[in-house]
C-alpha cells in the first residue's frame, strides 16, 4: 500500500516537471521543425543561422542591427537591418570563418524577410578569401529586374536561392576558401527597409542544367508556330492556359489543338487561370478561387493529364496568404513572370522563376543564359506568348517567329537538356524528394 502511494505520488511529480519541459521543447521545435521537414534540402551545409554568439559584426551604416527574439524561424533569435531610408548602405562582416567554406558547384539559399520590398536597391552578399580584397557578389535583389522583382511578399519570411549565374567576381576569388562573409543592404530613398536574416546556407549542386520552353495566355501562334519548330527537334513545352478562351475566342488555342499538343507532341496543357484576373485583387475572394479551381477541373473534365497539376499566376501577381494558400492546395508548382533564374530544386515551387522573352530580347541574350545554365546547373525557364510571323508589335506578347527559330536552334546545339516542367518535377525534383 505504502510503497504504491509512493510510486503514484513519483509518477505525479514526474508528469508535473516533464509536462512544462515537453510543452518547451515542442513549441521551440516547431519553428526549426518548419524549416527543416518543408524546405530543408538534402546536403544543405549551414553557414550562418545569423545568432548573436557567430560573431558577425557591423561594418558600417547609419540604421540599426540588433537581434530579434521575438521573430525567428530557428534558433533563438534572426538578425535584424534596419536602413535609414536615405539611399542607407547598411553592411554586416564575419571574418575569420574557420574552418574555410568551400563554395564551389554549390549555390547559396537564404530566409530573408522584408518589411518592405519596394523600398530596396540592393541586396548583396559577398564572400572572399582574403579579407574582401578580392570576392564574388552574389544579388539577392539587384535594382528593379533581379530574381526578388515580384519574389518578396511585405513582411513575410521567404526562402530564396541564389545561382553563381546570379553573382559577379571582383578580382580572383579562391572560392573553395572562402573565410569572410559580407552583407550589404541599401534602401532606394523612399523609406528605410528592414531586413530580417535567419538562415544562410550552401546547397551542392548537381544539375547539369535543364532549360524549359514555357507559354502562356494560349494565342493559336503556339500550335501553328511554336508546336513545328520545337518538333523538328522532339523538343515538348509548357502552355499555360486561360481555359475560358478556348475555343471561345479568336485567335486563341482550340480544344482539338491542344488535344494534339498533349497527344502527339508531349506538350503539358496546364492552368493560367480561368479569365486572367489579377489574383491579388482585394474583395474578390470567391472569383479568385474559381479561377484556380475550376480552370484546373477545365482540365481534368477535357481529358487533359499530363500538365494539370502546373499552375502561372497572370500577371506573375499572387498573393501571399490567400492565393499561394488556395494553389498549393490544388497544384504541384506555380510559375511566375520574373527572377531571371531558377535552381534545382527551386527556393519555393510555388514561385518559379523565369527568363521573359520580350520582343526586343536578343536571342543571343537567351542563349548566354543557356550556356551559363550549363555551367552553373541552372533551371532555365523560358517564358513565351504568341510566335507571329510578323508584327511583334507588342512587347509582352509577341516574338519573331525566325528570333524564336534562332533560340531554339541555339538550345539544340548547346546540348542542354530540355524538359516540360511536368518532367522536371517528375523526374529531377520529386524523384530527390523520395527516400
Ligand atoms: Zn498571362
Amino acid at each position: 500500500m505504502k510503497s504504491s502511494k509512493l510510486i503514484i505520488i513519483l509518477f505525479l511529480i514526474v508528469i508535473g516537471i516533464s509536462i512544462p519541459l515537453i510543452m518547451t521543447f515542442s513549441s521551440q521545435e516547431t519553428d526549426i521543425v518548419e524549416i527543416s521537414s518543408q524546405n530543408k534540402i538534402e546536403g544543405e551545409q549551414t553557414v550562418f543561422t545569423f545568432q548573436k554568439d557567430e560573431g558577425i559584426t557591423k561594418l558600417s551604416g547609419d540604421g540599426a542591427l540588433t537581434f530579434d527574439k521575438t521573430d525567428y524561424l530557428m534558433g533563438k533569435q534572426s538578425l535584424k537591418l534596419t536602413t535609414d531610408g536615405q539611399y542607407g548602405y547598411e553592411q554586416i562582416l564575419k571574418t575569420n570563418i574557420s574552418p574555410p567554406l568551400d563554395f564551389r558547384e554549390k549555390y547559396l539559399k537564404a530566409w530573408i524577410k522584408i518589411s518592405n520590398p519596394v523600398y530596396v536597391d540592393k541586396i548583396w552578399i559577398k564572400v572572399s578569401h582574403n579579407d574582401l580584397v578580392d570576392y564574388k557578389t552574389y544579388w539577392i535583389h539587384q535594382w528593379a529586374s533581379t530574381p526578388s522583382a515580384k519574389y518578396f511578399q511585405r513582411d513575410t519570411w521567404s526562402p530564396i536561392t541564389i545561382s553563381l549565374t546570379q553573382s559577379k567576381n571582383i578580382g580572383n576569388v579562391d572560392l573553395s576558401k572562402i573565410n569572410a562573409i559580407e552583407i550589404v543592404v541599401k534602401d532606394n530613398g523612399r523609406g528605410p527597409v528592414t531586413v530580417w536574416l535567419n538562415s544562410l546556407t550552401l546547397v551542392e549542386n548537381n544539375s547539369e542544367g535543364i532549360l524549359t520552353f514555357t507559354f502562356d495566355d494560349a494565342p493559336v501562334t503556339q500550335y501553328t508556330n511554336a508546336v513545328p519548330i520545337l518538333a523538328k527537334y522532339n523538343f515538348s513545352a509548357t502552355t499555360y492556359i486561360n481555359t475560358d478562351y478556348i475555343g471561345n475566342r479568336e485567335g486563341k488555342l482550340e480544344l482539338y489543338q491542344l488535344k494534339e499538343m498533349e497527344n502527339v507532341y508531349g506538350w503539358d496543357v496546364s492552368s493560367h487561370s480561368l479569365s486572367h484576373l489579377d489574383l491579388t485583387r482585394k474583395g474578390a475572394d470567391l472569383k479568385i478561387k474559381n479561377e484556380i479551381v475550376e480552370s484546373k477541373q477545365f482540365l481534368i473534365d477535357n481529358g487533359f493529364s499530363k500538365g494539370v497539376e502546373h499552375f502561372a499566376y497572370p500577371f506573375g501577381s499572387f498573393d501571399y496568404d490567400y492565393t499561394m494558400e488556395l494553389v498549393k492546395k490544388h497544384y504541384k508548382s506555380a510559375r511566375g513572370i520574373r527572377g531571371n533564374i531558377e535552381t534545382l530544386p527551386p527556393a519555393d515551387d510555388y514561385r518559379l522563376r523565369v527568363l521573359y522573352v520580350f520582343n526586343y530580347t536578343n536571342p543571343d541574350t537567351v542563349l548566354n543564359r543557356v550556356d551559363k545554365a550549363i555551367e552553373n546547373g541552372d533551371w532555365l525557364i523560358l517564358v513565351n506568348h504568341g510566335i507571329v510571323d510578323s508584327n511583334a508589335n507588342h512587347p509582352h506578347s509577341k516574338y519573331l517567329k525566325s528570333k524564336f527559330e534562332k533560340i531554339v536552334e541555339g538550345v539544340y546545339t548547346s546540348g542542354i537538356k530540355v524538359m516540360t516542367v511536368s518532367e522536371v518535377y517528375d523526374q529531377i525534383i520529386e524523384k530527390k524528394d523520395m527516400p
